[in-house]
């Protein structure tokens, strides 16, 4: 794909060597972009670029997005997706969190702002807390509570978001908005703590999967195609609205562990532990704007998406 100035178009995509952004990087790259991937390797690493490594037209660099970012050049699209994103790194990683989404997310702007890039943010359904309106639309405000273990995140990612709109007021940025929903498939981090890498890391070991609470909390999971599809969609579009991307296809947390024992095999069953502080109670998205702005919608149902995350491990079953 080629820019205005002729050569193939350029992105950066900040926190590309993490889960969802090298899948993202690798998209780009199967476009004909030429990517930039900047990355800290906090919670990502450079086993999940690997393979792009080897690409002409990509480049890795090791940065932090805390400080001013040093990247050159033409550039036509910045995806801002450089934070800390588990749960299980909320309080370990507090002061790195609120750092990401505020002075991260001003470097990343104001990169877009000096080349005239557009500019997306990967914003969380976490800004809608523990939600008291069910399924969640964007023009939904929340329940978050800020000093509550998850207010780090969720406030991060809401004042990146008011951050983000200011730009686009005040200095005429283009920007967008991606409220993403639990995602989930292959280069997931085995320890990053989160729900599913948990689950299948436990199956195959052969040890029972940890439910918090009694499981009957809901998620609505996303399989990382879909999410890179609607990023890139969103991206395209000319939406500066709020958009959420997630799959509307509701479990509750023993369903999404029971198929995963069923996938595998697996007769280490379950074994129950504390529900962790302030852990939101349903959660699934309303698409009705990524529908009708994107024509976008999720293609891959949980149970095909575990599975193909299972294939990807390279376990019994593939
Ligand atoms: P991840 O931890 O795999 O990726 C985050 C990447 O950002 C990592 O590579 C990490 O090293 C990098 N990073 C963190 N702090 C940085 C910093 N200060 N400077 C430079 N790089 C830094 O997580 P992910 O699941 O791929 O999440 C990517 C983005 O999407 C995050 O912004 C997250 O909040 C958002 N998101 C993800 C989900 C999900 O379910 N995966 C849901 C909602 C929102
Ligand atoms: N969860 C669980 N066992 C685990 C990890 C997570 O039961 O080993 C639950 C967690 O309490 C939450 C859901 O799974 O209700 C999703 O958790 P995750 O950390 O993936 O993300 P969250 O949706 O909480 O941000």
């Amino acid at each position: 794909m080629a820019s205005a100035h002729g050569e193939p178009r350029r992105a950066l995509v900040t926190g590309g060597a993490g889960f969802v952004g090298s899948h993202l990087c690798e998209r780009l790259l199967s476009e004909g972009y030429s990517v930039v991937c900047l990355d800290d390797l906090s919670t990502g690493s450079v086993s999940n670029v690997g393979p792009l490594l080897m690409e002409k037209g990509f480049e890795l660099v090791q940065a932090d997005v805390t400080s001013p970012l040093e990247v050159s050049g033409d550039m036509d699209e910045v995806y801002h997706l450089a934070s800390p994103a588990s749960p299980a790194d909320f309080e370990s990683r507090a002061i790195q969190i609120l750092r990401a989404g505020s002075e991260g997310t001003r470097h990343a702007l104001e990169l877009a702002r000096d080349t005239g890039a557009r500019f997306l943010l990967a914003s969380t359904s976490e800004v809608y807390g523990d939600p008291l309106v069910h399924p969640q639309h964007e023009e939904y405000l929340g329940n978050v509570d800020p000093v509550g273990i998850r207010g780090v995140y969720d406030e991060a990612k809401r004042y990146a978001e008011a951050l983000t709109t200011a730009y686009s007021r005040r200095y005429g940025v283009h920007t967008r908005i991606a409220r993403i929903f639990n995602t989930y498939g292959p280069l997931m981090r085995p320890d990053d703590g989160r729900m599913v890498p948990n689950f299948f890391g436990q199956v195959l070991a052969g040890e029972p999967l940890t439910v918090y609470g009694d499981g009957g909390q809901t998620r609505s999971i996303q399989y990382v195609d879909d999410l890179v599809e609607g990023l890139v969609r969103l991206m395209r579009s000319g939406e500066p609205r709020p958009v959420n991307l997630g799959n509307p296809e509701e479990h509750t947390v023993k369903e999404i562990a029971q198929m995963i024992l069923d996938l595998c095999g697996g007769a280490g069953g379950l074994v129950y532990r504390p529900l962790p502080e302030g852990d939101p109670v349903r959660r699934c998205p309303d698409i009705g704007r990524a529908r009708g702005s994107l024509g976008w919608a999720p293609r891959v149902p949980a149970r095909e998406g575990l599975e193909r995350t299972l294939l990807s491990l390279g376990q019994p079953g593939s």
